[in-house]
This record gives structure tokens, sequence and C-alpha cells, in this order.
């Protein structure tokens, strides 16, 4: 009896093909319901002899998996027909994997020098790369005859004119003209930027980088703030108990003048390779801005004073990272870009 029904329903399951949904789950609920034929055939098994269920047991089994994998295999089918955007997809894979970008060494660099002096009060000011005569050189205090005016030094864009030579700027000062022309005292900002140079690229020096200044004018301001906020400064980007010396030197704009050297950030002072075995590292150029500075941006210079500082973005990055070749630095391989996305947070 039983084993006369599973072979008619048998016949009935393989030839039945379509994968049309309506069909199919007419399909489903005949066989695979819950009130179903499989449903039926398994009740009415459980009244036959021990010795039937013996051999149709295996009968009755096999035939519910060939009814399961029918509807299983035909639904598959027809959603892949249909294009369904869940057909044949395993939504227990784990999904795709994106890749995350990473700040560039320069960028991370920069953000913790600024946010450095955000905490002094300095706030960040910008102006255009390409500068004329005024702004990049004359206001600053060169002399005619200074080298950086000639073509050796500097990109010029034109030479003469009504503003006199245009060039790409060669250092970010122009922004301090800018600032003290169109404001007025108090200042205090940081001029982070790119700047140019005509110079043959190479492990050490390329024809452009990038700088941060810093601009500090105001009543009765002193060689001493200059020196006490620059101490922070170096305290805060390496840590306390970092030693730091001044030379004097020499800049147009700024009288008197000095470099900053710091206690080597390797050796600590013992001497090393980037040291040069002198215990010491120069980070930043700095000093008073020249009396002449302020006048020619129509500040008076007997009731102000300033300060002002300028470091390449990128000698702090070698020093931070311990990166020997500056080219890397815009050669946008991904191989060195990546190995910052530690620090993107
Ligand atoms: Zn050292």
């Amino acid at each position: 009896m039983l084993q006369e029904k599973i072979t008619q329903y048998t016949a009935e399951i393989n030839a039945f093909s379509t994968t049309k949904a309506d069909e199919l789950e007419q399909f489903r609920i005949k066989f695979l319901g819950t009130k179903g034929i499989i449903k039926d055939i398994f009740d009415e098994f459980k009244a036959v002899s021990p010795e039937e269920k013996r051999t149709l047991g295996k009968v009755l089994n096999e035939f519910k998996q060939l009814a399961e994998a029918k509807y299983q295999s035909l639904k598959e089918e027809g959603g892949q027909a249909q294009g369904g955007k869940d057909a044949g997809m395993d939504l227990t894979l784990p999904g795709e994997g994106f890749e995350v970008g990473a700040r560039h060494p320069l960028a991370l660099v920069r953000r913790e020098i600024v946010e450095i002096f955000n905490k002094l009060g300095f706030i960040v000011a910008e102006g255009p790369e390409i500068e004329d005569d005024w702004h990049n050189f004359s206001a600053l205090n060169f002399p005619e005859e200074h080298p950086a005016r000639d073509m050796q030094d500097t990109f010029f864009i034109k030479k003469g004119g009504e503003k006199g030579d245009i060039a790409l700027r060669t250092h970010t000062s122009s922004v301090q003209v800018r600032m003290m022309e169109h404001g007025k005292p108090p200042f205090r900002a940081l001029m982070p930027g790119r700047v140019y140079r005509n110079e043959a690229i190479s492990a050490r020096a390329h024809c452009f980088f990038h700088q941060i200044e810093g601009l500090y004018v105001d009543e009765k301001v002193s060689f001493a703030d200059l020196k006490q906020t620059l101490f922070y400064f170096v305290q805060e980007l390496y840590g306390e108990g970092t030693k730091v010396r001044f030379r004097p030197s020499y800049f147009p704009f700024t009288e008197p003048s000095a470099e900053m050297d710091i206690s080597c950030t390797i050796c600590k002072g013992d001497g090393c390779q980037l040291c040069k075995y002198s215990g010491w590292v120069e980070i930043l150029g700095c000093g008073m801005v020249d009396p002449n500075v302020l006048e020619n941006c129509g500040i008076d210079s007997k009731k102000y004073s300033g300060f002002a500082f300028g470091m390449g973005i990128e000698r702090i990055a070698n020093l931070k990272y311990e990166i020997k070749d500056l080219r890397l630095f815009s050669e946008n391989d991904t191989r060195f870009l990546s190995q910052f996305k530690s620090a993107l947070i």
C-alpha cells in the first residue's frame, strides 16, 4: 500500500520541472507542507508492521530527501533565472573588507604641531603660493642683492611688472606679511604651507617642501617669551626633559635671530649617527621680528614687538619617523604611505 503510494509520488516528483514561483509553492505545500503528503505517509508509516518498517523506513527517508532536494534545486534555479539579488548568494560568508586610507605623515606632523600651539592660543593663517616680490622678499627686509632673489634659488613666474617679480613663494613668511598688513596686533598665528626652492631633487633636498611658521606680535613681547613658547612646544612634541639650546644666527626679517637645537631624540645626547655625534639636532630658526618688517606692514615698532619662528615639516617628520629619503613624501608610494595607517585615529 504505502510502497505503491511512494512509487507513484516519486514518479510525480521526478516529472515536476517548473521553476515558476507559484507552481513551486503549490508543490511545496502539496509534498512538504504541514498537512502535505509526506506528513500523511509518515503518519501511515506508524501503523505498519515491524517487518515492513525495516524495509520501508529507508525508502521513506529517501522519498522525503528527494522531495526536499527537488524543491531546493528548482527554487535556486528559478531565483538565478530571474536574477534575484539573493540568487546563489551565501549570506553566512564574511563580508568583503574595504581598504581604509592613511593620513600622509606630513599631515600627521602638521596636525600635531598645530594642536600644540592651539593650546597657547595660536590660530592658523594661510596665504597664496604664488607671491609678489613685496610679500616674499621686500617687506621682509631682503636686500636687493640677496641670493634668494636669484634665479638660481627661486622659481620666478614673471620678472618685472606692476607688482615686481612674481614667484612661487620660497617661505611661508609671506603669510606673516599679509596677516600684519591686513590686521591689527595682537597677532598669534601659525602659517603652515608648501614652499618652493630651485633645488635639484635628491634624498636630502627637494624643489618643494612644507614649512610651518609662527608669529606673535603684541606689546612688550620679549625674547624670553620666544624661548618659553618654543621650550613648551618641544616638551609637548618630544617629551618632558628634552633640552633646547639657542645659537646666534642671521635671517633678514628677524633681529636678533637664532637657531634652535634639541637634545638628540635617538641617543638623548650621548652621540649617534643622527646627531653626527654632537648630541644636538637642529629643528628650527627663530628671532624677534625686525622693527623694519613691522613698519613695512604698518605696525608701530615702538609700541609693538614680536617673535617669529619657522621649521620644515619634513625635517620634524624625519626626526619622528626616521625617514631617510625626502622624495618618499611626494611619490605616493602606497607601500610607504600605508605604514602610517595605525596613526589614523
Ligand atoms: Zn644622537
